[in-house]
């Protein structure tokens, strides 16, 4: 099994790193440069690149990368992607660094997007982010809240690595729609602690996600109301989630 550290790039993204040894993967690497740094600083080769969706801040760096070195490069079949040697859309099984990884498709931010699952852990891109989830810039809230509840499917000790530092912002919005819910309260105070010390707010767990998350909690009589004020057109957890991912764009 690799182990698992971040690469921060422009202004809020992670690039997660994998490495096994000397053996190196990639998560969305959107500037090669800070990944360059880290592969040459401590001596590692880049064997993979995992993308999860085709925006630019996720892919922006594979072409140098690949210049430099001789990695494969994962990602969804159906957009365009520089580079790309292996096409996924989902369901597909491979191995990154000697770990199985399974390939979800995750719809919704784009319409080809994927999440890779290894043990204990999903890196899911734009798709759910630390109490928070991403717009819509392609798929349906159909299409969404269905992505949304893969994920929410699994075990509850999956580590959610997500792409974007934007939990504080979230858990606003989290705290605009469940004023009353105690794990959003001690999440905001824990997450405070952490950026305050410098430090990432991410990963999370599933658990967390589901505790305080309410994109992930679109059937809570609390969610739903809150929703319903704000437009949803009925209690059913599409409608409610549509709205919620309404308000949030314009919170
Ligand atoms: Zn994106
Ligand atoms: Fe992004």
């Amino acid at each position: 099994m690799f182990l698992v550290s971040l690469i921060p790039a422009f202004k809020d993204n992670y690039i997660w790193l994998l490495t096994r040894g000397q053996r190196a993967a990639v998560v969305d690497p959107g500037d090669a440069a800070p990944v360059l740094e880290r592969l040459r600083a401590d001596g590692l080769t880049l064997e993979s690149i995992l993308v999860t969706h085709h925006h630019a801040d996720h892919q922006g760096g594979v072409a140098e990368l690949v210049e430099r070195h001789a990695a494969q490069v994962f990602a969804p079949a159906s957009e365009s992607i520089t580079g790309c040697t292996r096409p996924l859309s989902g369901g597909e099984r491979i191995d990154v660094l000697g770990t199985p990884v399974e390939v979800i498709a995750v719809p919704g931010h784009t319409l080809g997007h994927l999440a890779y699952r290894a043990p204990g852990r999903l890196f899911c891109g734009d798709t759910l982010f630390g109490a928070g989830c991403g717009r819509l810039f392609e798929g349906t809230p159909a299409q969404m809240a269905a992505s949304l509840a893969a994920i929410a499917a699994l075990p509850d000790d999956t580590a959610i690595h997500c792409a974007h530092e934007y939990t504080e912002m979230n858990l606003r919005f989290a705290l605009a729609v469940e004023p009353d819910n105690p794990a959003v309260r001690e999440r905001v105070a824990r997450v405070a602690a952490l950026r305050a010390a410098g430090q990432p707010s991410v990963p999370s767990t599933l658990a967390d996600e589901k505790a305080s998350n309410p994109f992930l909690r679109c059937a809570e009589p609390a969610v739903v109301d809150a929703a319903l004020a704000h437009g949803a057109v009925d209690r059913s957890p599409t409608a409610v989630f549509a709205a919620l991912r309404a308000w949030r764009n314009v919170f």
